[in-house]
């Protein structure tokens, strides 16, 4: 029993052509999130409105995970 299944799970990186995220000022699909791994952090900028977002970046953390915290933080923070 108990038999250990070595799987190396590889990220999959899919290249999108659209990468971006709805901004929740603006409305618009002009979200985009740059990821700084050293640093430990992301930069959430929209292009539209201006609006620009510093988040510390989890270990492991893609894009989207990013964009879904500061989405759901900004909404909070309006609320
Ligand atoms: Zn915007």
């Amino acid at each position: 029993m108990g038999r250990r299944k070595r799987r190396t799970t590889l990220p999959v990186r899919r290249r999108r052509k659209s990468a971006f995220f709805r901004c929740p000022v603006c409305q618009h699909n002009s979200i985009i999130v740059e990821l700084y791994e050293k640093e430990g952090k992301a930069v959430i900028k929209c292009f539209n409105c201006g609006l620009v977002r510093e988040m510390n970046l989890l270990p492991g953390e893609s894009k989207v995970d990013v964009y879904t915290r500061f989405f759901d933080s900004f909404i909070e923070g309006e609320g």
